[in-house]
């Protein structure tokens, strides 16, 4: 009835995967024995194919999970590393590759790893069989290992050597058995020898007759006995070259040879269990065994391990059922609703103010440079009069100079780069947007989809940006040569300018208020200020190093005051202006030299409209027509699964409820079929009794 153990070493494997938190244990059989004892070449002979590292250096750090899934349809021989998602490797020197890489990955200083490797082999030349392959114990440390390494593989093997797991003990027939660590250790856990294995190996190397009362000792006696075998590769016919069978017969071959030339005390009659293929068969049928009279205890334990995610599952998630998909799907479609709601909040209208604010502070800056000049009082150059009026327009209509004035300002606001200025603006504002649109979504504790939506907004953003801001600029050209404003644009230019203006003032005020803090009053301030205002009216000559201090105040409350007396002559100027504006000569549009502020924000508001028309058609418009689009790439079907379970537990309330389904589907898969092997076992006892 080997299908038994076929279905239980399944079992075993689903198992694994129900995860670290889980207790359930299905036996396997455990291989334990001294270094160079011979075990690798017994665990190679049964798989039939070398594929354990080997070296003279300690090369086993971490324990091998092997599983030996036997295919007898498949001519197929392969391993795989599930918990790595390496698949089908047929190469088993790949395997030993692997193998001898994930061990010396453990550092020297941690000597010994307890974290297994899983490896399973599918071939239809091995029998079913689940072996755990154990760093082997060393008799004395070596030179530049760490002193407790002897220690440390001790407890490890002794933490899998615990019931219900079978124990291979490998001995080598040359030394002798009360030396043999792998049965000390095999009594101090089963001290009546009834699930330990006796394997002796090197038979060759021992006088048969000594080899024949080795394997009948009295003095470990073990229930489940001792096998000798010759398990050593044939090494004159060329290891590496071997195909499996040619290992596995040529092994059976020199076996048959050593123990059939000595009949008398290896041959049918003399009692005793000799070769390698006795050896596997004796494993198949123990593990079976022992997995049989382990089924009603596995059942409970899982059904009790069932019961407690059952639990789990209602009390904390509420018996919400969740996949990794649902979860993707529901927080895309979330996402796209939120984004739906952006584009019909965030039009032409928002796009308009967006641009025109950052015209209004380029003409703000245009109107400083050009019309607010006064200069700043410097200390070393300040020259009596030199801090002259204020660059301000007086109302002489026909002054070519003023003409001049306003001519260049508009130039240079046309001319400032309108197109980029723009498109800038407006693709950083729907990025910004978005930023906040994932900050308030289920997305925000996704890192992975964080980035996937930024990368699709940015990319649909960068591939337009050129062209559009080519677009916006060629279609404002006709500003550069002329701008007509119109008494409706004349009025409302005047009302908008007016609130900058107040808005600008309101700055400088607080910011005065900030440096009065800043020095510790008022009263400061106003010290360092007049001090400098004399400074630069020449009243006090200043000195020497502008970086030093003067008059009492040191270089820093210097430069504050110079900050400050800056501020305070541009409230003042502002102010004018404010009136200038709210004048009756700025209600009308042919003073228009008279009023640059007004001119520029009309001139601003046509520009900003422009460009709107277009960016509209050619950014935003085309952007909420992929976005969505881009999205589903990124995040959408064509993610495979792994990806999508990735994504989904990097929220970790999402992964932990994830698990808990995933534990409950798992065990009760694995209930169903301990439950059917139960039933089959049942059957086929019923039909040995019938017999
Ligand atoms: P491990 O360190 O316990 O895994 O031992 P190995 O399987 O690497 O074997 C140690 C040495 O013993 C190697 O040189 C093997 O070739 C040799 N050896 C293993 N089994 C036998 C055997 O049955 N007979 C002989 N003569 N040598 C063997």
């Amino acid at each position: 009835m080997m299908i038994l153990t076929k279905k239980m070493i399944e079992i075993r494997s689903i198992l694994q995967r129900v995860g670290q938190s889980s207790t359930l244990t299905l036996p396997s059989i455990v291989v334990i024995g001294s270094q160079s004892s011979g075990k690798s070449s017994v665990l190679e002979a049964i798989v039939g194919h070398e594929f354990l590292p080997k070296g003279s250096n300690m090369v086993t750090r971490r324990p091998i999970e092997l599983t030996l899934v036997n295919t007898p349809s498949s001519k197929e021989e392969y391993g795989e590393f599930p918990d790595l998602g390496l698949r089908r490797i047929s190469d088993f020197t790949s395997i030993q590759r692997t193998l001898t890489e994930l061990n010396m990955a453990v550092s020297d200083a941690e000597c010994v790893s307890d974290d297994p490797i899983h490896l399973t082999v599918y071939s239809p030349n091995v029998p079913d069989l689940s072996l755990i392959d154990l760093p082997g114990y060393i008799q004395v440390v070596g030179a530049n290992q760490p002193l407790q390494l002897k220690q440390k593989i001790t407890e490890l093997c002794d933490k899998y050597i615990q019931a219900p797991n079978v124990i291979l003990a490998i001995s080598a027939a040359d030394v002798d058995l009360a030396n043999s660590t792998a049965l000390r250790a095999s009594r101090r856990v089963d001290p009546r020898g009834e699930r330990t294995i006796g394997v002796i190996t090197k038979m060759d190397l021992v006088d048969p007759i000594r080899g024949a009362s080795i394997l009948n000792d009295q003095q470990y006696p073990l229930r489940l006995g001792y096998v000798g075998v010759v398990s050593r590769a044939p090494q004159s016919q060329g290891l590496f070259k071997m195909g499996p069978t040619n290992l596995l017969s040529a092994i059976a071959k020199q076996e048959n040879a050593f123990f059939s030339s000595h009949p008398l005390e290896y041959g049918n009659d003399a009692g005793v269990n000799v070769g390698t293929t006795t050896l596997r068969k004796k494993l198949m049928h123990v593990l079976e065994q022992t997995m049989s009279s382990s089924l009603q205890s596995t059942s409970d334990a899982i059904r009790q391990e069932l019961e407690e995610a059952n639990y789990e599952f209602k009390v904390q998630y509420n018996d919400r059922p969740l996949s990794a998909e649902s979860y993707l799907a529901e927080s895309l479609d979330g996402f796209k609703h939120s984004f739906k709601q952006f584009a019909e909040e965030f039009g032409r209208p928002q796009m308009h103010e967006l641009l025109k604010n950052e015209l209004d502070q380029k003409v703000l800056d245009l109107l400083a440079a050009r019309y607010w000049n006064k200069p700043i009082g410097d200390l070393t150059v300040a020259k009596p009069g030199l801090d002259s009026l204020a660059d301000l327009p007086k109302a002489e209509p026909d002054s070519l100079y003023w003409h001049r004035q306003l001519d260049a300002s508009t130039s240079a606001l046309t001319k400032l780069g309108v197109g980029r200025l723009a498109t800038t603006a407006v693709a950083s504002s729907i990025q910004g947007h978005i930023d906040s649109l994932i900050t308030n979504s289920t997305f925000s504790t996704h890192p992975f989809a964080r980035q996937a939506i930024m990368e699709a907004a940015s990319t649909i953003l960068n591939e337009r940006f050129y062209s559009t801001s080519d677009q916006v600029e060629n279609c404002i050209k006709p500003y550069k040569f002329e701008i007509d404003i119109d008494d409706g644009e004349w009025t409302r230019g005047r009302e908008h300018v007016g609130g900058v203006l107040k808005k600008e003032l309101q700055d400088c005020e607080s910011a005065l208020k900030h440096l009065e803090n800043t020095v510790g009053g008022r009263r400061k301030l106003r010290e360092v200020m007049t001090f400098v205002d004399k400074a630069r009216k020449g009243d006090i000559i200043v000195e020497g190093d502008p970086g030093s201090g003067a008059g009492g105040f040191s270089a820093a409350l210097l430069g504050r005051g110079r900050e400050a007396v800056f501020l305070r002559d541009r409230a003042d100027i502002i102010k004018m202006r404010l009136l200038a504006v709210k004048s009756k000569q700025c209600a009308n549009p042919k003073n228009k030299y008279y009023c640059p502020e007004v001119f520029l924000d009309a001139a601003a508001t046509k520009l900003a409209s422009t460009a709107v028309l277009f960016l509209n058609v050619e950014l935003l418009s085309e952007f909420y027509y992929n976005f969505p689009r881009e999205l589903d790439l990124r995040l959408g079907r064509h993610l495979s699964e792994e990806e999508i379970e990735k994504f989904a537990k990097e929220d970790s309330k999402i992964r932990r409820h994830l698990e808990v389904i995933r534990r409950k589907e798992l065990l009760e898969l694995v209930l169903g079929k301990m439950e059917s092997l139960r039933q089959l076992e049942g059957l086929e006892r019923d039909r040995q009794a019938a017999d």
